[in-house]
């Protein structure tokens, strides 16, 4: 019998770049902080920019920082807005002075700018429309896999014209052994013949190998979240490249 091979594919830093759309907004919000004297004096560009970063990627999954405690957001859309009124906050209060209301709202809408959808447009990762071309020519099966807000994705989705090439779409809070069983199951998917392609391996590769499916694993830098890449992960990850050393395949493109 004749399966064909079926390829689950991230979205984010794998077909399209996302780090570009909190960049114009940080810069934004951190050109803003520099026109307050008090805050200038105590916080140069870098260290602000490193704030923002750690209060963000700490409201994804919830946690200590800065002597604050916050819960688990996930990718919801409002986490980046309110992160940076957040931050400002956090800057006055250093800096010895009261947040204005005025620049808090300002700050949240200055924050939803990432989520434009009109910037989504030509954000393909390099080379990913003439591989998704060349393995629907192939006749291969293709499922886009994709964590985040359900709103954000689908509006990436949409600008994408992803359902060009992809015939099942989901859009998942976070993606574990669990999520790529159920998969398989739904799709009746042939795990012999099927991939997960993405850059993380937590995300994308881990949990998949897990679940029983291949990975094809193609890291790419991204922000603070993904980035931060620890000992005991590396030490995962060597462990998953001699287990299962026919089904996972790291591809570096740097
Ligand atoms: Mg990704």
């Amino acid at each position: 019998m004749y399966y064909k091979k079926s390829f689950i594919f991230d979205l984010d830093e794998t077909i399209r770049v996302s780090t570009n759309d909190y960049w114009l907004p940080k810069k934004n919000f951190v050109d803003k902080m520099l026109k307050i004297p008090e805050i200038k004096q105590k916080f140069h560009y870098e260290k602000i920019l490193e704030i923002i970063n750690k209060i963000s990627s700490t409201r994804v999954k919830g946690g200590e920082i800065f002597g604050m405690t916050f819960d688990a957001l996930y990718f919801n859309c409002q986490r980046f807005p309110s992160s940076l009124q957040i931050t400002y906050t956090f800057l006055c209060k250093e800096a010895g002075i009261e947040p204005n209301e005025k620049l808090l709202k300002k700050l949240y809408a200055i924050g939803m700018k990432a989520f434009d959808k009109k910037q989504y447009k030509n954000d393909f990762m390099h080379g990913a429309k003439e591989t998704l071309d060349f393995l629907l020519e192939k006749d291969c099966n293709l499922i886009l896999l994709t964590k985040g807000d359900k709103t954000v994705q689908k509006n990436k989705i949409n600008a994408l014209n992803l359902n060009k090439w992809f015939e099942k779409m989901y859009i998942v809070e976070d993606k574990d052994k669990k999520t790529f069983e159920e998969l398989i199951i739904d799709l009746e998917l042939e795990t012999e013949k099927t991939y997960s392609v993405g850059n993380s391996f937590s995300s994308d590769i881990k949990p998949a190998l897990e679940a029983g499916i291949g990975g094809i694993e193609i890291p790419f830098v991204t922000w603070e979240f993904e980035r931060k890449e620890d000992k005991k992960t590396r030490e995962i990850k060597k462990e998953f490249l001699k287990k299962y050393n026919n089904r996972y395949f790291l591809i570096n493109l740097v």
